[in-house]
Formats: C-alpha cells, sequence, structure tokens
C-alpha cells in the first residue's frame, strides 16, 4: 500500500469518527432491532458479527453494535478486539477508505500473506487497512 493513500485514509477516518458517540454500546439497549434500523444490515445479531455499518448512508457515521463486539477484548492487538472492530468499520464508510471485506483477517502473519498473494484486494481490505494501524502480536493496550 502508498504511504500517501493510508495517510489520508486514516486522516479521514480520525476526522470523520473521532465524535462517535457511543449511545447504547454495549448497555443491552440497542438489540438487534435497533441495529436493524440502524444499518443496511438485516441480518439479525446472530453473535457471529462483532459490528456493521451502512456504507450508502455513510454520511450518518453508524456503527450497529453486536453482542459479540461487547464480548471482546478492548485491545488485545494481535486478535480480534474492540478498538480494531471500531478502526475495521470507520474504514467503511465512503468518505474514508471505502473499504472492503475480501478477507477477514485476524493475524498479522495472515495479512502479510493475504497482501502479497492479492495486493489488489489488500488496498481496499478493510481488515488489511485496520491492520496498518492495530495488529502488533502480542500488544494489548488496554490500562
Ligand atoms: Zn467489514
Amino acid at each position: 500500500m502508498q504511504r500517501g493513500y493510508l495517510a489520508k485514509g486514516f486522516r479521514d477516518c480520525l476526522q470523520r469518527c473521532s465524535n462517535w458517540s457511543q449511545k447504547g454500546l454495549c448497555d443491552g439497549t440497542a438489540d438487534s432491532e435497533t441495529n436493524r434500523h440502524l444499518s443496511c444490515a438485516v441480518t439479525p445479531d446472530s453473535g457471529a458479527n462483532h459490528a456493521a455499518v451502512c456504507k450508502p448512508d455513510s454520511e450518518k457515521r453508524v456503527i450497529a453494535i453486536y453482542s459479540k463486539f461487547c464480548e471482546s477484548p478492548f485491545a488485545q492487538l494481535w486478535g480480534i478486539c474492540k478498538v480494531k472492530t471500531i478502526i475495521h468499520e470507520c474504514t467503511h464508510f465512503t468518505d474514508t477508505f471505502n473499504s472492503q471485506d475480501h478477507m477477514y483477517l485476524d493475524s498479522e502473519a495472515g495479512a502479510m500473506i493475504f497482501a502479497r498473494n492479492k495486493p489488489h484486494q489488500a488496498i481496499s481490505n478493510a481488515d488489511s487497512i485496520a491492520g496498518y494501524i492495530a495488529t502488533f502480536d502480542g500488544v494489548n493496550i488496554a490500562p
């Protein structure tokens, strides 16, 4: 990936997602029905997904949070965690990276293999982009 592309996209993510409201976040008030109205996803909370965004309506910056997100660790950056999920979702907004989910990746080694084999997909893959700032084997930034 090109440094300028990443720098611009991360600036956009920070600018557009830094005022993100945590309304109902993990307090039990954001149920599947609520999330269905907040996102384009019609999939109820099956326990498999962490979060979702409504890309065509990126302007609202809504991230639907599923129960699995609430159960995940805060910042264990070598695996799935809340910090990486939020970064991942922010990269999907059309005015940030407009990323896709070509491949879900949960390790630095896996992301490197994917990037070598599918560079044209890795540059727009949400987990690949998030991994550039939040995948460090063995790192936990939680207090
Ligand atoms: Zn995604």
